[in-house]
């Protein structure tokens, strides 16, 4: 076991840099990232019963039901025997208490950052019309304006990447997340995070409040 094994969740808006900290995290100090898109996308790439029976609601276009979440995730978590970051579960209090009834949570971070400034990092992003790759204007800018480094193509904002499509991922966000903050806050579980701050203080700053090294 390792000497910082901890299970977290790791909980922020869209343009938090949530995934990035998750990765750091991951390669420091081991613990799996796990999500449940991953885990449907693996499941159902590997045609596992759970994954099979979940993307018949998936086809569908449905969401799918939490009895099936519930199975992928613990399965998921109780083989991250040297601790797991959770990302995107749980987003309502139902998954609360699955989880709260089958595993032990260490801490629950909250990067915190200003609903501006995540419509203002979302706008800024930038797709590659041709090869598909990232990029972002204000932190991961094309040496040429528009045109991507790597095939020379056309740099597009996504379509799903307007101030009003964003505005209503945001929305979103809060409304299901809300009930999960106050709840961990109440449980003293909860640490939030200046997440409009550098990449390097972000962790810096996400790891003195985990208390490791
Ligand atoms: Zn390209």
């Amino acid at each position: 076991m390792l000497v910082n094994k901890m299970n977290i969740i790791l909980i922020g808006i869209q343009g938090s840099g949530k995934g990035t900290q998750a990765k750091l995290l991951n390669e420091k100090y081991g613990w799996e990232h796990i999500t449940t898109g991953d885990l449907f996308r693996r499941n159902i790439e590997a045609a596992t019963e759970l994954g099979l029976a979940a993307k018949k609601f998936i086809d569908k276009g449905e969401l799918v039901p939490d009895k099936y979440v519930f199975l992928i995730v613990k399965d998921a978590l109780d083989k991250a025997v040297d601790g797991f970051i959770l990302d995107g579960f749980p987003r309502n209090m139902e998954q609360v208490r699955f989880l709260q009834e089958n595993f032990s949570i260490q801490r629950v971070v909250l990067l915190e950052l200003p609903d501006n400034k995540a419509v203002e990092r979302l706008m800024a992003r930038r797709n590659c019309a041709v090869c598909k790759r990232d990029y972002n204007i204000l932190f991961k800018k094309p040496q040429k304006e528009g045109v991507c480094d790597v095939c020379g193509g056309e740099l597009v904002i996504r379509d799903d990447d307007t101030e009003e499509a964003i505005r209503k991922r945001i929305e979103k966000f809060h409304n299901e997340t809300n009930r999960v903050i106050e709840y961990y806050a109440e449980k003293g579980l909860l640490s939030t995070v200046n997440a409009d701050q550098p990449v390097e203080s972000i962790h810096n700053e996400i790891i003195t409040k985990l208390g490791v090294e």
